[in-house]
């Protein structure tokens, strides 16, 4: 890194230990131009990045958040809280792995999706509906049979009725969907 006392482009390692329980680097450097030394620590960054959403404003990663909208969708369904953790953990390792400091709102609705795609159908086609502010029920059927031709193992019928089912009972996820 370049010296913070003469802008120096190449500065030496001199000394390089673990310090804070092996969770950082300290590093003792030497500028090779006017001999200042400094010292550098290197930690892991496992904050996780900000999310951008559709109008451009920013928002801190809301795990509480996430956490209530997957449960949301698999309301009734019969899918483990251990299981619902499983994949949180996996959407935040896979966002995390990005490097990057914000991603998009989007994009996290994909993750989501993914996930509850390998979880559960209705679920997944719950979110979906909602997330993606299906257009019509052409769109809606599309998706299902996408789903089923995908050979994930799920029957389009099955699906339908199952959603057929709630949103005659009322069910609020259904509802937002029109
Ligand atoms: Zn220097």
């Amino acid at each position: 890194m370049h010296c913070p006392f003469c802008g120096e482009a190449d500065t030496k390692v001199i000394d390089s230990r673990l310090v804070a329980e092996g969770d950082q680097v300290r590093r003792r450097r030497e500028c090779l131009s006017c001999r200042e030394r400094f010292t550098t620590f290197e930690t892991a960054e496992l904050v996780m990045p900000r999310v951008v959403k559709q109008d451009g404003t920013r928002q801190p990663f809301d795990e509480d958040k996430l956490r209530a909208g997957i449960m949301k969708a698999l309301e009734k369904r019969p899918v483990s809280i251990e299981e619902i953790e499983a994949a949180l953990n996996r959407i935040r390792f896979r966002l995390r792995a990005t490097g990057e400091r914000e991603v998009k709102s989007m994009q996290l609705g994909e993750e989501v999706m993914t996930e509850l795609r390998q979880l559960d159908k209705v679920a997944y086609v719950r979110f979906a509906s909602v997330y993606r502010s299906f257009q019509d029920l052409n769109e809606f059927k599309e998706e299902i049979e996408r789903l089923s031709a995908n050979g994930e193992g799920s029957d389009p019928v099955g699906v339908a009725k199952a959603l057929a089912g709630e949103s005659s009972s009322g069910d609020k996820a259904a509802e937002e969907k029109t």
